[in-house]
């Protein structure tokens, strides 16, 4: 075996995407003493969903004191849950702040990622026909990244402005436009509201029903935001908000036949219909029928109410055509539309999407394949076996729903527990075992039972949780537990191999 010597090398780590995951993951490796990485990114600019995601109301649905990193918490958000704008601003502050910005590449769209198994790196084919070597790989993609088309006849005919809200337009006026809503997640429960006091008329067509919490947000007026500059503030608004998120997401949706959560939930959520709608017939058909947590719920005060407004309409019927002129119902409606936004989402647990370009590990195996025939699953949600020093950031069972940073945070501690010994012991090549993966996906699966998708009702919900195999690749698993184990594992779960290691 010939092993590339690392000044060989492009870089020791090629940081895959300039998310948060990939601001993190590079904060996190420079403080861990591994300055030389690159971090790549698609877009013209860092932040990720914050980046891209700039339809009207756009805002975190985490409260903000949980929503950031827990080295660099900032004392002046807006509101409790801060407008897309000010995370779009808080991620390049991170890039400047942490230096990270001169080891970013942008408009750099990586096609592939092959594995020489001579060197023991990573070759990185760009969409500019660019290759890039790297030691190691860190796949900070995030995975609600490639705005989902619908599958919808006609949809190409269409002869007006149509755009997907994770691509709003901004140069489209609404104003005394008919404009029509597809869909009914988490981004048009922002954007509804946001744009029906400015339309003319609003048509919002929903498959499925959402369920709506109240948002405990206001907003945090100067006073407040100067408080938060007393040592100790942000640390203790931190932990308050950390305890309603676990208690809310995780623990409510992994340890659901334990905890009652999820059902306090559900009546809290239709109290708020029951409050926020008066036409019983628009809040019957805005009653979700599956439990409280099957699928992403939404935190909105001005969603279910937009539909009390003389302008905006809820059509449940089901969609049959997409016409030059508008959208055709089943029960042969007609609904003539200006302005056509999808809200139908993203990409997910699918093809294509993890990550979009092709990861060929050992021997030529396809990672895609490879999950095709072993379904998703990944050591702790990092590292597959067969794909040596290829670490994801939000891999299968990686991510058990809290605050995004806390996974960010929580696997680069697992990675750079990798790259540390690898350093240490000189290995070139860093590869889980395939027992320790096969442990830890009968483990994941081995909690399924607890779980709130595993209901019966989950199976209306339509929920983009579930993989091509039915199964919920979200780790089953408490923030504390997610993070003991993240430092704690056992490292020989991992084979350090290479010149140096081996001798
Ligand atoms: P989504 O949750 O996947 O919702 C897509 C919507 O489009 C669903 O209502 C879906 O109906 C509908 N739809 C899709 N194809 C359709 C078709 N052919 N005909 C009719 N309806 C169709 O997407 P999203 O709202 O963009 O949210 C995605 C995720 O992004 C969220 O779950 C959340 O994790 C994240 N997000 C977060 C925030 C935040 O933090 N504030 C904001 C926005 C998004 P069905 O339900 O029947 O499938």
């Amino acid at each position: 075996m010939t092993v590339t010597p690392e000044c060989a090398l492009d870089h020791e780590v090629a940081i895959i995407g300039g998310g948060f995951s990939g601001i993190g993951a590079a904060i996190l490796l420079e403080k861990a003493g591994f300055g030389d990485y690159l971090m790549i990114e698609d877009g013209d600019g860092v932040g990720g969903a914050w980046h891209w995601n700039t339809y009207p109301g756009v805002a975190v649905d985490i409260p903000s004191f949980s929503y950031q990193f827990s080295f660099e918490q900032m004392a002046g958000w807006s509101r409790v849950y801060a407008p897309g704008r000010e995370l779009k601003a808080y991620a390049e502050h991170c890039v400047d702040k942490y230096d990270v910005r001169r080891r970013t590449r942008l408009n750099t769209r990586i096609v592939s990622a092959a594995f020489d198994e001579e060197g023991d790196f990573w070759r990185l084919g760009t969409a500019d026909g660019d290759t890039i070597t790297a030691r190691h790989v860190v796949g900070a993609t995030g995975v609600l990244t490639q705005p989902k088309l619908p599958e919808i006849a006609g949809i190409e005919t269409y002869a007006g402005t149509v755009m997907h809200t994770a691509r709003w337009d901004h140069d489209v006026d609404l104003a005394g436009k008919r404009v029509a809503v597809i869909g009914t997640g988490a981004s048009a429960v922002q954007t509804i509201p946001s744009i029906a006091h400015e339309v003319e008329h609003l048509t919002v067509f929903q498959r499925t029903p959402i369920w709506c919490l109240p948002k405990l947000d206001s907003a945090l007026p100067l006073p407040v935001r100067l408080a938060m500059r007393v040592p100790g503030t942000k640390r203790v608004s931190r932990l308050v908000s950390q305890t309603f998120v676990e208690l809310t997401f995780p623990l409510a949706a992994h340890f659901h036949d334990v905890l009652p959560v999820a059902g306090v939930g559900e009546r809290v959520g239709l109290n708020h219909l029951r409050r926020a709608v008066k036409d019983p017939e628009v809040r019957e058909k805005l009653t979700p029928r599956y439990a409280l947590g099957c699928k992403r719920p939404s935190f909105s005060n001005a969603y279910l109410q937009a539909f009390n407004r003389e302008n905006v309409f809820l059509e449940t019927a089901p969609i049959d055509e997409i016409t030059p002129t508008g959208i055709r119902t089943a029960d042969g409606t007609e609904h003539e539309v200006d302005v056509l936004v999808l809200a139908t989402g993203f990409k997910v647990f699918e093809k294509g999407n993890m990550p979009a370009f092709s990861v060929t590990g050992v021997g030529g195996v396809d990672l895609e394949k490879w999950w095709e025939e072993h379904r998703f699953q990944a050591y702790q949600g990092v590292s597959v076996p067969g794909f040596p020093n290829f670490f994801a950031i939000l891999g299968p069972y990686g991510y058990n729903g809290s605050s995004y940073f806390n996974l960010i945070e929580t696997q680069m501690t697992h990675i750079v527990r990798c790259l540390r010994r690898a350093r240490r012991t000189g290995a070139t090549r860093v590869e889980v075992t395939p027992e320790a993966n096969a442990r830890y996906f009968e483990q994941v699966l081995g909690r399924r039972r607890h779980q709130v998708f595993f209901q019966p009702s989950c199976q209306t919900a339509n929920s983009y949780y579930f993989d091509a195999n039915g199964d919920v690749p979200f780790r089953p698993s408490p923030t504390l537990e997610t993070m003991w184990t993240s430092s704690r594992f056992d490292l020989d779960d991992y084979r350090f191999e290479g010149a140096a290691a081996a001798s």
